[in-house]
């Protein structure tokens, strides 16, 4: 099959018509292949399910496809004209005009970012800027967005329930071990073994609730009596760690101990009830250098010796006390 174009034209003086034809197919197939081309475009852009939008060379959005809306919540008119740099939270501007600029420059880009969406929720996004180059020229950029944010939040939660408690949300044994590797192994360090005198008797006369919510109340008073650079962890149950990553003499650990033994015996008011407790130390003293597991055990070992005098005070470790 052939398009063609017909021409026709009467000549008055000899009533003849004078015609020409013109094979125009090639001119018709072109333009029914960019009309279909245009269709393929336009599914791909509207029906979409993640974020499509077009941005020209001045940062400002000019189309969006339906998913932003979806996804974050803003009507075409409240996104086109605007500058995609509004949407974007402060901390992560300058890596989005970073990758914006390498897209002008003509490489493709693929990042993460934080938007926010209408409601003034933060929404993750996994994007995809890419050049648009018409004759050898960049004249925009599309920008794809995955919405990743539940899978962001997932991770964010496996990451916290790794390294904290989520009863007080301290530090649990992983994180502390980790800090404690962290120190230069010249460093004077502290670390500290402490846990709740007769515990069970509250568990017991109280309920587990009222239990549980000491142990937050503890946590609160624990990290209330050291520096932030220090680290208050709990290992479980009744049990917390403490580490001073850098103290200057021996006697400031005894003097946080003492603190901590101190504000412990002022009530805790829970549901109205008035809870008096107490809690035992064991605190030892070494430069980091030493393996860690000895560190922990010897200041268990002091606490249970501070258990063993009679709790409500603190003991320091010394090596006499490995053999009882
Ligand atoms: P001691 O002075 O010798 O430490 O006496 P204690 O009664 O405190 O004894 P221990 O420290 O061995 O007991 C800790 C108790 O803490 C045992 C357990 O029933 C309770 N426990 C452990 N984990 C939790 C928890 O998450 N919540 C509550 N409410 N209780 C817990
Ligand atoms: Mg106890």
């Amino acid at each position: 099959m052939i398009h063609i174009e017909v021409h026709c034209k009467l000549i008055y003086d000899t009533l003849k018509i004078m015609g020409s034809i013109i094979d125009v197919t090639s001119q018709v197939n072109l333009e029914e292949h960019l009309k279909l081309s245009e269709k393929r475009y336009e599914s791909f852009f509207y029906y979409n399910t993640d974020m499509i939008y077009d941005i020209d060379l001045n940062g400002t959005i000019i189309a969006m496809n339906p998913a932003c809306q979806r996804v974050a919540g803003y009507q075409p008119d409240e996104v086109i004209g605007q500058s995609f740099v509004s949407f974007i939270v402060d901390e992560h501007i300058d890596k989005t005009m970073y990758h914006f600029s390498e897209a002008l420059n003509g490489v493709p880009q693929q990042f993460d970012i934080t938007i926010w969406d209408k409601d003034g929720k933060r929404v993750d996004l996994s994007c995809s800027s890419i050049p648009i180059i018409v004759n050898e020229e960049v004249i925009g950029v599309y920008g794809i967005g995955k919405d990743i944010t539940k899978i962001k939040r997932a991770e964010e939660q496996a990451t916290f329930l790794a390294n904290y408690d989520p009863l007080t949300n301290l530090p649990n044994r992983r994180l502390f071990e980790n800090r404690f590797s962290e120190i230069s192994t010249n460093k004077k360090v502290a670390v500290m073994f402490t846990d709740i005198d007769h515990f069970k008797q509250v568990n017991d006369s109280f309920g587990h609730k009222i239990g549980d919510q000491l142990i937050q109340l503890v946590a609160t008073r624990l990290k209330n009596q050291v520096r932030d650079a220090d680290t208050v962890a709990r290992l479980g149950g009744d049990e917390f760690t403490i580490l001073l990553p850098n103290i200057k003499d021996d006697k400031e650990p005894l003097e946080i101990a003492e603190r901590i033994i101190k504000t412990m015996t002022t009530p805790f008011i829970i549901d109205g009830v008035d809870l008096t407790t107490t809690s035992s130390i064991g605190i030892t003293i070494s430069t980091a250098n030493l393996d860690y597991q000895t560190l922990i055990q010897q200041a268990d070992i002091a606490m249970y010796k501070a258990k063993s005098y009679g709790r409500n005070g603190y003991a320091l470790y010394s090596k006499e006390m490995d053999e009882h």
